[in-house]
């Protein structure tokens, strides 16, 4: 990755590349397998993914950076297209990747997205936002108002000039938004967990729905600016389900029994900090020979500070707590 591009990269994007040394390509591999039950059709394989078709009319995208080490995309990502619109879900870490996403859906579809949609702020979801408009297409672009003001801010905390989102229109954070794309009804749902403000792309019957970074399948999560406990609800909620399947923020595509296995792995996770932190550990103590146990041992740690984010995240998380319950005496 070159000086402009790494530039161009906001906060999540350093996390992602303070991982670099954590990588094994070999494990990596092992993690993005398609799952034994995947009968899935695969379309394409790039340097930087793959593209899955999971139901007429949408595909998904599995990035694989960790295999090549290569940057275009880094988050999963996604097409759904009606008679009168494609909606792209992500605007990927660079704007080649948004424009490589956007061809994809003109061979697909036969057409450009008309709307994009970005779940959260983080650099590997917003960062590519310029290459889905040219001159021919300007595609509605979807966030909440939060997410619009966090990934500016960290734009602009970057010196990068010139990189607002163009053609914004506002994800209702209480309700949602529904697109409408002719003969296909997409909603826009908030939440949160990973960021204050995440949003989920939910189609109905047969059920698919994009989960953003609210779903890490066999990766550990990025913790970075998460509130654990709503993660975990999240989780729940997704392992419950049924004949849904779910398309991660990373890592390959699931259905409800991986999603029980994630909403397991964060259970682990909370167990694993909380002991930590009641028991008055620091976070140096609590990590210093940090291992997954022998059921998540397959689980990709991407990087070394996945475990401190996680427990400092808890951490952050009690606190409020205890500050909470005080006020209330
Ligand atoms: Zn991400």
């Amino acid at each position: 990755m070159n000086r402009r591009n790494f530039l161009a990269c906001s906060s999540s994007c350093a996390t992602w590349m303070a991982g670099i040394a954590a990588w094994s390509p070999a494990a990596f591999r092992s993690v993005m397998r398609p799952q034994a039950e995947d009968d899935r059709e695969v379309l394409l394989t790039e340097k930087w993914g793959r593209i899955e078709k999971i139901q007429d009319g949408v595909w998904a995208h599995v990035s694989t950076p960790f295999e090549t080490r290569d940057y275009t995309t880094v988050c999963n990502g996604g097409i759904i297209a009606g008679d009168k619109g494609v909606l792209a879900i992500e605007a990927f870490m660079q704007p080649k990747g948004a424009k490589w996403w956007g061809e994809k859906a003109m061979e697909l579809t036969g057409r450009w997205p008309t709307d994009v949609v970005s779940t959260h702020f983080h650099g590997d979801h917003t960062g590519g936002h310029k290459g889905y408009f040219t001159d021919k297409h300007k595609p509605n672009f979807w966030l909440t108002n939060t997410t619009k003001e966090d990934a500016e801010k960290s734009f602009s905390g970057r010196g990068m000039k010139g990189n607002e989102f163009q053609n914004v229109q506002t994800i209702d954070a209480e309700n949602g938004t529904e697109i409408d794309l002719g003969n296909r009804k997409v909603t826009l749902k908030p939440g949160s967990g990973h960021t204050n403000s995440d949003v989920t792309i939910e189609l109905a019957d047969p059920a698919v729905v994009f989960c953003g970074d609210l779903f890490f399948n066999r990766m550990f999560p990025n913790y970075g600016n998460a509130i654990p406990s709503r993660l975990n609800t999240y989780a729940k909620t997704i392992a419950a389900t049924k004949d849904t399947i779910f398309v991660p923020g990373h890592g390959p595509v699931a259905d409800a029994a991986a999603a029980k296995i994630y909403h397991d792995f964060l259970g682990w996770v909370e167990n694993w900090a909380t002991e930590s932190i009641t028991a008055g550990q620091t976070v140096a103590e609590a990590t210093k020979e940090f291992k997954l146990p022998t059921q998540f041992e397959e689980w990709f740690v991407w990087s070394p500070d996945n475990a401190k984010k996680a427990w400092t995240a808890w951490d952050r998380e009690l606190k409020l707590a205890d500050a909470d319950m005080k006020k209330s005496k």
